[in-house]
C-alpha cells in the first residue's frame, strides 16, 4: 500500500494520473490495510476505516523565517482525520479489535476529541458507544460530533481525570470495551503517524514537538519512531519534545495537577495514564518537555492561522508555542516537525474570542460607504 502512496504522489506531480493508479481506483485504503504488517492484525479482522491517516506534512515557512538559522519546520496536520483530530489513528485499531472479540459497546472518558472519535469508529461497527465528559469543559464543535455520531453522553460533575476514573472501573466491572490511551491497540495505530513522516521526509526528523495531555501520543510516536528505525527505514531518531499547558503540566513539574487549568481542553489533563511511557521517551530520546502559558498557545494559535493558512486546535498550536519558546536551542538547519493533533474548527468559541481579525459589523449596504472602510 505504500507502493500505492507513492502511486498517488507521483501521478499528482506528474499531473496527470497514470493509468495504472487509475486501473488500481488507488485511493488511500486507511492506515490498518496501509500497515498491516506492523500492526497487531490478521485475516480475521474486521477492520472498521474512514480511510484515516495519510495527512499532509506542511512546511510552515512562516516560523521557519521566525526561528532562520536553516532550520525546516513542518506540521504533521493530524486534524484533517476524519473526525478531525488524530484520535481516528488509534481508534479505527481499538474498535476494530472490539469488534472481533464481538464486543458490543465500547466506553471513553474524554476531553472531547476522544468521543467524538470513539463515536463514530464504534457508531459505524455497530456498537454502542458511552462516552464520558467533564461538563462544561468540552468544545462546542466535538461534544456536537459525538452527538450527531450516535453516542451515549455522560457529563459529570468533575474533571478528566475522575470520568477516567469512572470509566476505568466500569470496564473491568461490565461488559464494554475501554477505548482511552490505556488500551494499547490505540497506541499501535497512532504510531503510524511516525512512519508516514519518515516516509514523506526520507528521515526522521532532528525534534518531534508535541503537545502532552494523557501522553498516549508522544508514547506511540515513539514506539513508531522505533519501529522504523530498527527497520532501517532512517538512520536517526528524534529528539522528543513534548509541551504541555503551564496550568496542566504535570510531566513538566513531575507531579499530579488537581485542578488542571488551560484555555486548550484537549490538553486539560492532571493525571495522565501514560506518564511511565513517556518519561521513557523523553528520556531514550534525549527529549525534554516544558510548559507553555495559555497566552503563548493563543499566539501561536493565531500566527499558524493568519500567517500560515492553518487552522489548528488551542492544545496542537503548544507544539508550535513551544517551539518557538525553545528557539535559541535549535541545531543550525535543524529539521523539525510539530504535531498538530487536531483542527480548529472544534473549538468555534477560542476561535472567535482569540483573533486579530477587523470585523466590521453593523454596515450599511452602500457601496460607498463599504469601499471607504475598506480604504479605497
Ligand atoms: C487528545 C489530544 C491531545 C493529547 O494527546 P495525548 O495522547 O492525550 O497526550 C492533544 N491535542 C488534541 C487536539 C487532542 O485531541
Amino acid at each position: 500500500m505504500t507502493d500505492c502512496k507513492n502511486e498517488i504522489i507521483n501521478s499528482v506531480l506528474n499531473k496527470t494520473p497514470t493509468r495504472e493508479a487509475m486501473k488500481a481506483n488507488c485511493t488511500w485504503p486507511g492506515l490498518i490495510k496501509a500497515y498491516k504488517e506492523w500492526l497487531p492484525v490478521n485475516k480475521e479482522t474486521p477492520i472498521v476505516t474512514l480511510q484515516e491517516g495519510a495527512t499532509p506534512l506542511i512546511e510552515l515557512k512562516a516560523i521557519e523565517a521566525i526561528i532562520g538559522n536553516g532550520v525546516k519546520v513542518h506540521a504533521k496536520y493530524d486534524g484533517l482525520n476524519p473526525t478531525g483530530s488524530f484520535k481516528d489513528r488509534g481508534m479505527t485499531l481499538a474498535i476494530s479489535k472490539a469488534k472481533e472479540e464481538k464486543c458490543e459497546a465500547v466506553i471513553c472518558a474524554s476531553t472531547g476529541n476522544t468521543s467524538a472519535s470513539a463515536a463514530a469508529y464504534a457508531r459505524r461497527a455497530g456498537m454502542r458507544a458511552f462516552v464520558v465528559i467533564p461538563d462544561g469543559y468540552v468544545a462546542q464543535g466535538k461534544l456536537a460530533q459525538a452527538l450527531v455520531y450516535g453516542a451515549e453522553v455522560l457529563a459529570i460533575r468533575g474533571n478528566f481525570d475522575r470520568a477516567l476514573d469512572i470509566v476505568q472501573e466500569i470496564a473491568n466491572k461490565y461488559p464494554v470495551t475501554l477505548v482511552n490511551s490505556v488500551n494499547p491497540f490505540r497506541l499501535h495505530g497512532q504510531k503510524t503517524a511516525a512512519f508516514e513522516i519518515i516516509e514523506s521526509l526520507g528521515e526522521a526528523p532532528d525534534w518531534l514537538c508535541i503537545p502532552m495531555g494523557n501522553a498516549g501520543n508522544i508514547s506511540a510516536y515513539w514506539m513508531g519512531f522505533n519501529e522504523y528505525f530498527q527497520a532501517r527505514k532512517s538512520t536517526k531518531l528524534p529528539q522528543m519534545m513534548g509541551f504541555q499547558a503551564r496550568g496542566s503540566a504535570p510531566l513538566v513539574f513531575n507531579k499530579t495537577i488537581k485542578d488542571p487549568k488551560t484555555i486548550a481542553t484537549a490538553i486539560r489533563i492532571g493525571n495522565p495514564v501514560n506518564k511511565e511511557k513517556a518519561f521513557i521517551a523523553k528520556e531514550k530520546s534525549n527529549g525534554s518537555f516544558l510548559d507553555v502559558t495559555d497566552e503563548e498557545i493563543v499566539n501561536a494559535y493565531k500566527l499558524l492561522g493568519k500567517e500560515e493558512g492553518i487552522f489548528c486546535e488551542p492544545a496542537s498550536a503548544a507544539s508550535v508555542a513551544g517551539l518557538l519558546k525553545r528557539k535559541e536551542e535549535i541545531p543550525s538547519n535543524a529539521t523539525i516537525v510539530c504535531v498538530l493533533t487536531g483542527n480548529g474548527l472544534k473549538d468555534p468559541d477560542c476561535a472567535i474570542k482569540n483573533n486579530d481579525a477587523a470585523f466590521y459589523s453593523d454596515l450599511d449596504p452602500d457601496i460607498n460607504k463599504i469601499a471607504n472602510i475598506m480604504g479605497l
